[in-house]
């Protein structure tokens, strides 16, 4: 019992530890592999569908992974994280090879419930002796390896580096920092300008920042990842909501205020509660507000998603969809949700006047959203032939640097100067 995983009947961590141990004992003139093994997107499977599903996705996943390691040793040492021992010669050939039937053997989704469900894994690989010879450097190493494979997406298989552990000991160090930066005030928001057609400004994004207190100032494309794998997203995001609030209900003018909501924020229970608080304590008029989502926090779960933006919509909030055309861009869902506005995405502005394929997907989508009703808002726009571009088009509304780069409003609290300092 003390070294079975109750849950999958794989050996578990204190197993792992010591059978590496030996194995490492053991190996001394030959080689071997770890291979660090992670189930993609495990969380929100979790959390979309309720634990006894995850429960059966690790039960039948622990199955397949035994099933392609032919014989390799594969413990689970926690949550949806399995580790592999691998010595097929030549390495790291032989390793691989096992990599990819682990990763083949997931290609059939996994059936729960009546549900079918596609899952993939990461595989971070370290060797031994080549990449460290002693158990806590190897592991760490083959962790180095998955945390890579992650960042290249879903389903990726990754040699360990020299380079990798450096990248680790900087994104454990920032993990850490960002923990803090609440409560040490490095946090703070920029606000940028949305323009509507004849020049006027409608509102604007508030888009945060870390001011760290060694590195400079941090954006958030390089942050909000982190945030969101380490799990502090919720605090920033409600942190970022309760401010922009404030700031906006400070205004002379009752101008819009839009703030981003990250797609793990969105599928936690309580949004509506943290968005009512917010306008409560700020006072801010619940009209103003728009909530920024993307498209991601729509196709996971459907039917969960729906209540989600019934709750926020009773408020009586507005709703952008945010990073149009990026994603998925399921038209289901234009028809499904109640959506104040689509955000299309700069990459499709930046390539406006230049090709004449993005000018026809632009099109598409202003006349599919006008078709609807819904409003348009182009992000990203840089040179006066996007703007002439999407005025022709009937673009409703421009965000962009040449009206205004993101800017606090530091020089004074007052919507008025923000405004006329966003004219200049
Ligand atoms: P986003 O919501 O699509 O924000 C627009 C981004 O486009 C901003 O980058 C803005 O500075 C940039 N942008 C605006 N005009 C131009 C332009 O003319 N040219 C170019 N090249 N870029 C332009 P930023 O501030 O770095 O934000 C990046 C992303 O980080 C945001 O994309 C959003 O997804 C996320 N983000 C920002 N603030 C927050 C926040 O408070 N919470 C969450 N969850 N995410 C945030
Ligand atoms: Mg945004
Ligand atoms: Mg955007």
């Amino acid at each position: 019992m003390a070294c079975h995983d109750a849950l999958t009947q794989l050996p578990n961590r204190a197993a792992l530890d010591r059978h590496l141990a030996s194995t490492i004992e053991r190996a001394r003139d030959s080689e071997f592999a770890v291979l660090w093994i992670d189930i993609d997107h495990f969380k929100e499977i979790n959390d979309v569908f309720g634990h006894a599903i995850g429960d059966a996705v690790l039960r039948e996943g622990a199955r397949r992974l035994q099933e392609a390691a032919q014989g390799s040793y594969v413990a689970r040492v926690g949550g949806d994280e399995f580790i592999g021992i691998a010595d097929q010669l030549p390495l790291p050939a032989g390793a691989e090879l096992v990599a990819g039937r682990m990763r083949a053997a997931f290609e059939q989704p996994i059936e729960v419930d009546g549900r079918s469900l596609k899952v993939d894994l990461c595989i971070g690989i370290a060797l031994f002796p080549r990449d460290a010879d002693n158990a806590v450097s190897l592991l760490a190493n083959a962790d180095a390896a998955l945390y890579r494979a992650k960042h290249e997406g879903r389903g990726a298989v990754r040699l360990f580096t020299a380079a990798m552990d450096q990248q680790l000991r900087d994104r454990r160090a920032l993990e850490h920092d960002l923990r803090l930066a609440i409560g040490r005030g490095e946090l703070y928001l920029e606000y940028q300008p949305q323009q509507g057609r004849d020049g006027s400004i409608n509102g604007y994004e508030a888009l945060v920042r870390w001011r760290h207190p060694l590195r400079g100032t941090i954006p958030p494309g390089e942050f909000i990842p982190v945030a969101e794998k380490s799990g502090s997203i919720a605090e920033i995001d409600d942190w970022v909501l309760a401010e922009a609030c404030k700031e906006a209900a400070s205004w002379e003018q009752p101008l819009r205020i839009a703030v981003n909501v990250s797609a793990a924020r969105f599928r936690r229970e309580n949004l509506d509660v943290q968005v009512a608080a917010a306008l409560r304590q700020s006072g801010l008029s619940a009209s103003r507000l728009e909530l920024e989502i993307t498209e991601g926090v729509l196709i996971e779960d459907l039917s969960r998603a729906k209540k989600t933006m019934q709750s926020l919509k009773a408020l009586r909030i507005l709703i952008a969809l945010d990073d149009f055309g990026t994603g998925y861009s399921s038209l289901s869902y234009l028809e499904a949700f109640p959506l104040d506005r689509i955000k299309l995405d700069r990459s499709f502005v930046a390539s406006l006047g230049r090709s004449d394929r993005a000018l026809a997907i632009v099109r598409a989508v202003i006349g599919l959203a006008h078709g609807l009703g819904v409003p348009v808002l182009a992000e990203g726009i840089e040179t006066g032939a996007q703007m002439s571009l999407l005025l022709h088009e009937g673009c409703d509304e421009m965000q962009r640097y040449l009206i205004g780069r993101p800017a606090g409003f530091a020089a004074s609290k007052h919507g008025q100067s923000a405004l006329t300092h966003a004219f200049l």
